[in-house]
């Protein structure tokens, strides 16, 4: 669905019903094919995330959404009008976000998606809503305890990510990288001794070692290799939906929402989080 057609229908719609009923806030209103931003009436809306990141965005084995992605983007369509059940969650892989975005495939995306320069040639963001730093997760008893000694490992990170391009470009450009389409393929090699370390952001890193399989398998080395600010990628240049999610971040904010869902996701990993950041005008 096209998200400005849609919101723009919707609008119209909605206007549309108040004449009629002189009273609003139904959710029952049938609004044919065009979505329903602020109206509801069962229209769908698509939204990128990850399936693969405890704490972040994963798809349970019933099918279900979990993670703090999944509540920040649950809540954002919520007050863009569109219920839970309404909300289709598609995978958003790291290599793939600007080309769903392009394409048209998602509305919009909440990924652990770092606001870079680079990515914004072609997509916008709203936020950042979360603040990460990228970090090494190590087999336990092996983490090292300096930058300087990552050039000699044997590292697993994916492709299209800033985690990998950081190892090449910044910190690490001599280590052997292994480069996945998921996270989840670099934890097999660090299992199966493949790899000496995964290395993506620590909010990513403290969901995996706290996954009830991996208790006490792996560690974090707690470097913050850089500052991943996460961002909601939208279509490039679509400011009236950078504005209404932006405001919907700083709603989230807040109203406490934003917390519980940080308490929720990242607690059980004893993971801690940076203070919400400030939303800050991207192009
Ligand atoms: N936040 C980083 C990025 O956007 C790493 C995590 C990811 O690949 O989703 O590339």
């Amino acid at each position: 669905m096209n998200f400005r057609k849609a919101s723009a229908l919707a609008a119209s719609i909605l206007a549309l019903s108040l004449t009629a009923t002189a009273c609003g806030g139904g959710g029952d209103d049938e609004d044919g094919d065009g979505g329903g931003s602020g109206g509801g009436g069962g229209e769908s809306i698509t939204i990128g995330i990850k399936f693969d990141q405890p704490g972040l965005g994963l798809k349970t084995p019933d099918g279900d959404f979990a993670g703090f992605d999944v509540d920040v983007a649950t809540y954002v369509a919520g007050v863009l009008g569109y219920e839970p059940e309404n909300i289709e969650f598609v995978e958003a892989p790291s290599a793939e976000r600007e080309n769903l975005l392009s394409r048209g495939d998602v509305d919009f995306i909440v990924a652990s998606y770092s606001i870079t320069p680079e990515r914004e040639e072609s997509v916008s963001f709203a936020g950042p809503y979360f603040l990460a730093h990228q970090d090494l997760l190590m087999r336990s008893g092996e983490a090292v305890s300096s930058v300087e000694e990552i050039n000699d490992l044997t590292l697993c990170s994916v492709t299209g990510s800033t985690s990998a391009q950081n190892v090449q470009n910044d910190f690490a450009p001599d280590a052997d990288l292994f480069e996945r389409g998921t996270y989840s393929e670099c934890l097999t090699g660090l299992e199966n001794g493949q790899v000496d370390a995964l290395t993506t952001d620590d909010s990513i890193l403290a969901g995996y070692a706290a996954q009830e399989q991996n208790v006490g398998k792996f560690e974090l080395a707690g470097l913050e290799l850089s500052d991943e600010n996460y961002g909601i990628g939208i279509p490039k240049d679509d400011t009236e939906l950078q504005t209404q999610i932006n405001d919907a971040i700083q709603q989230m904010v807040d109203d406490g929402s934003w917390q519980q869902a940080i308490d929720e996701n990242f607690g059980p990993a004893n993971y801690e989080t940076e203070p919400a950041p400030a939303i800050a005008a991207t192009s």
